[in-house]
């Protein structure tokens, strides 16, 4: 699947956000490693701390369909350059993927900027029980 093509998955699930509070409709497209697609846009709520983004949306359902192993994601917006994934959905996208997954960010310019994990989410914050065990 071509980055344009998943950029267009994204762009058709747009109008199916749940945004009245904010307004900026944002959808996802995540390419598995074995060529399946999930989708997810952002669902505000109004205790605005509970929204759930695009990406997080399109991840859990990917996971919950088995998919553990990702190649690209495609995240789009109706403003003019997209947007960038925030803190959050960086690190929950950092615990199944790793710094080789694409990332490409489109707005209604057309615009594509690409960049990979690594550049998006260099460090990100991983639990590592047997450290913790060692350390006792
Ligand atoms: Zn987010």
């Amino acid at each position: 699947m071509d980055e344009r093509k998943l950029l267009q998955l994204a762009r058709e699930v747009l109008p199916l956000a749940y945004a009245p509070y904010s307004e900026y409709r944002v959808g996802a497209a995540l390419l598995t490693s074995d060529g399946q697609v999930f989708r997810g846009v952002n669902v505000e709520n109004s205790s605005l701390g509970l929204t759930i983004c695009a990406e997080r949306a399109a991840l859990a359902a990917a996971v919950a369909a088995g998919c553990r192993s990702f190649s690209l994601l495609a995240v789009v917006s109706e403003d003019e350059l997209g947007p960038w994934p925030c803190g959050a959905c960086r690190q929950v996208l950092s615990e199944f993927c790793d710094e080789n997954l694409k990332v490409i960010i489109s707005g209604k310019k057309g615009e594509i900027r690409r960049l990979s994990m690594k550049d998006l989410f260099p460090y990100p914050f991983i639990f590592d029980k047997e450290k913790l065990s060692q350390e006792k």
